[in-house]
């Protein structure tokens, strides 16, 4: 059989950057109160990330590696828009967020970003279905089309058997495949996950991680992480220290 269309006819252009840093900052400032000692009463700052460039692409699986409160949560909150840095760009499909107000930062999370945390944050009183349709409703998607569409997407992370279980009747591991699901509910473009793999052990992380590979071939996905076994199977890690990279490769 002769193929005679061009099958890669994008491999010349630069890859499509989904998220983009660029000479981020992010200070936390406390407040005076916080000290008990009189000569503590002074507002201090701490610099979570300072000076911070990083780019994820279309395809991309990318992962953030970096000690305890190097600033990989902080990243991850402004590559989300569920925060806005001090100083620095962050791009997202274009869009620079600190441009936007809280509600259109909520409107491109929505459009363009899937959330996954260390732990789950599922409401226990829903089932699996229910937990994974709900971002569903705020897309005004009808009750019907949420209920089968929350099904295919348990169905794509190996719980099609398990819709009408709830959270607590089911493993961590289990429970975290149902939040990948919900996170790609509105079919985003970008999956930005912090320790996904924190509470669970090798076997269920794994399980986790090879969902996250296959999810990246569509789309960009970030995952944080200071677990040895996912920076492995990553395609590039950025890693953090004090709030700088220290390396990107
Ligand atoms: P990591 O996720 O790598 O552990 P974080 O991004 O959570 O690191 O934290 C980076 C630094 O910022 C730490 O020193 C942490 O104490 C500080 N920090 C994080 N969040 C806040 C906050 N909301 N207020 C003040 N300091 C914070
Ligand atoms: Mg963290």
């Amino acid at each position: 059989m002769t193929r005679t269309y061009v099958e890669h006819e994008s491999t010349d252009a630069e890859p499509q950057s989904v998220v983009s840093a660029t000479n981020v900052h992010r200070t936390y400032t406390r407040g005076p109160q916080g000290g008990l000692l009189r000569r503590n009463r002074t507002a201090t700052e701490v610099r979570a990330l300072d000076g911070v460039s990083v780019s994820v692409a279309q395809g991309e699986l990318v992962g953030i590696a970096g000690p305890s409160g190097s600033g990989k949560s902080t990243l991850l909150h402004l590559l989300a828009a569920l925060d806005t840095p001090t100083s620095g760009r962050v791009e997202i499909r274009g869009t620079d967020t600190a441009g936007l107000s809280a509600r259109e930062r909520s409107t491109l999370r929505r459009d363009h970003i899937g959330i996954v945390f260390q732990r789950f944050h599922l409401l226990s009183s829903l089932t699996a279905q229910q937990n994974v349709a709900l971002p569903l409703i705020e897309l005004g998607v009808g009750t019907g089309e949420r209920r089968d569409r929350a099904e295919l997407l348990l169905q794509q992370v190996g719980l099609g058997d398990r819709l009408d279980h709830r959270p607590g009747e089911l493993s961590g591991g289990e429970q975290q495949r149902v939040a990948v699901a919900r996170a790609l509910a509105g079919k985003p473009d970008l999956l930005i996950a912090d320790e996904p793999t924190g509470e669970l052990d090798s076997k269920a992380g794994a399980r986790v991680l090879d969902l996250l590979e296959e999810l990246s071939e569509k789309r960009a996905v970030v995952v944080a992480s200071h677990d040895q076994a996912a920076l492995e199977r990553v395609d590039r890690v950025i890693r953090l220290r004090d709030g700088t990279v220290v390396s990107d490769a």
